[in-house]
């Protein structure tokens, strides 16, 4: 049995505690938390306080860390991997390597294992450009994200004046998709690519024409798109717009001999963004538990995991059933 222990209690870390009872070879032996442990509501898991972590360390082979990129998990992953194992799904893109370089010190001089940025992207979605990329290296890739809940975009509403509650969607566009799988090459803007689409509440005496300029004007968030405002009720919102579905397209155009079009696909539709995230964590613990037993020491990513590792078949059995 893989001894799992969940750091942060938000919407991944329920992810977990729920894919962990999918996965027979491996036991939760609890939930650790920042906030008053008697506060935290799991689905049957113990929760402790953080401080008394490091009292548990001969019980716990892998921590799956569930905090959030900006800020939690940059200081947590490299401190915890001082004395433990560990998984993130670090996910500031252009950050990644300097995270990578502080986990490895933590890994390397400590004798432990960390892999981070694990997930659907980063994770599953890097994988496959990798994938892609080696085996078309005439290619180009294109990644799509949506239809999906952006929960930056949606606490950048938020934090409009003007606004009690938000949700906002990013969707792909489609018309471009199927031009490039048609084998069209197009050179593609950021308005090209994905429209966003926001359901916005607003606090009683608001101005709506205001709070949509706002919308649509903000830089980084929306001033590049398309972006189409929606004025709709809490009970409508509460109804129809808080589950948190995502998902999206890795596409690679490329050519073999004499422009031979050759395109690969791969896609995500997922209902609960978090619960799948939560699942990829998951597999990869098993392959940082093994990495440990066998002593390779140091950090990784996605990109250096074998994919057997994921597995909780044998070898044998993998090559039997699924090649
Ligand atoms: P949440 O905001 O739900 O949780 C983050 C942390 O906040 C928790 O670990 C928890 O720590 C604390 N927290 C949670 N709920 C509360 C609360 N009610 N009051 C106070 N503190 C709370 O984030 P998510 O779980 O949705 O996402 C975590 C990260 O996962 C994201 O930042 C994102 O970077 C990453 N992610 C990565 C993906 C990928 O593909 N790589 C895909 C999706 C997400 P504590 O219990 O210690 O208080």
């Amino acid at each position: 049995m893989i001894k799992i222990a969940i750091i942060g209690y938000g919407n991944l870390g329920r992810g977990v505690e729920r894919a962990l009872t999918l996965n027979k070879d491996m036991e939760l032996v609890g939930v650790f938390t920042r906030r008053a442990p008697e506060t935290v509501s799991t689905y049957g898991a113990k929760a402790y306080h953080m401080d008394d972590l490091l009292n548990k360390k001969g019980e716990i082979d892998v921590c799956i860390l569930c905090g959030g990129s900006a800020t939690d998990l940059p200081v947590q992953t490299p401190e915890i991997t001082k004395f433990f194992n560990t998984i993130d799904s670090f996910d500031t893109h252009a950050k990644i390597p300097e995270h990578f370089e502080h986990v490895q010190q933590a890994a390397k001089e400590h004798q432990t294992v960390s892999i981070i940025s694990t997930g659907w992207d980063p994770g599953l979605f890097s994988l496959n450009r990798l994938y892609a990329q080696s085996i078309l290296p005439s290619g180009k890739t294109y990644t799509f994200w949506g239809k999906g809940v952006s929960q930056g975009h949606s606490d950048a509403l938020r934090r409009i004046e003007g606004v009690a509650d938000a949700t906002q969607y990013t969707i792909p566009n489609e018309q471009v998709i199927q031009k490039l799988k048609a084998g069209e090459l197009l050179e593609l803007s950021t308005r090209d690519k994905h429209f966003r689409e926001c359901f916005v509440v607003l606090e009683e005496n608001a101005n709506a024409e205001a709070v949509e300029k706002e919308i649509i004007s903000m830089p980084n968030y929306f001033a590049e798109y398309d972006t189409e405002v929606h004025f709709i009720s809490q009970e409508e919102l509460n109804k129809e717009h808080k589950a948190m579905p995502h998902g999206g397209t890795v596409l690679h155009i490329g050519n073999t001999h004499d422009q031979t079009k050759q395109v690969i696909e791969y896609n995500l539709t997922l209902d609960s963004n978090p619960e799948f995230t939560a699942s990829v964590l998951v597999a990869y613990a098993r392959a940082c538990a093994r990495l440990a037993k066998e002593e390779q020491f140091g950090a990784y990513t996605v990109l250096d995991i074998a994919p057997k590792y994921l597995s909780s078949s044998d070898d044998e059995t993998l090559r039997k059933e699924l090649l």
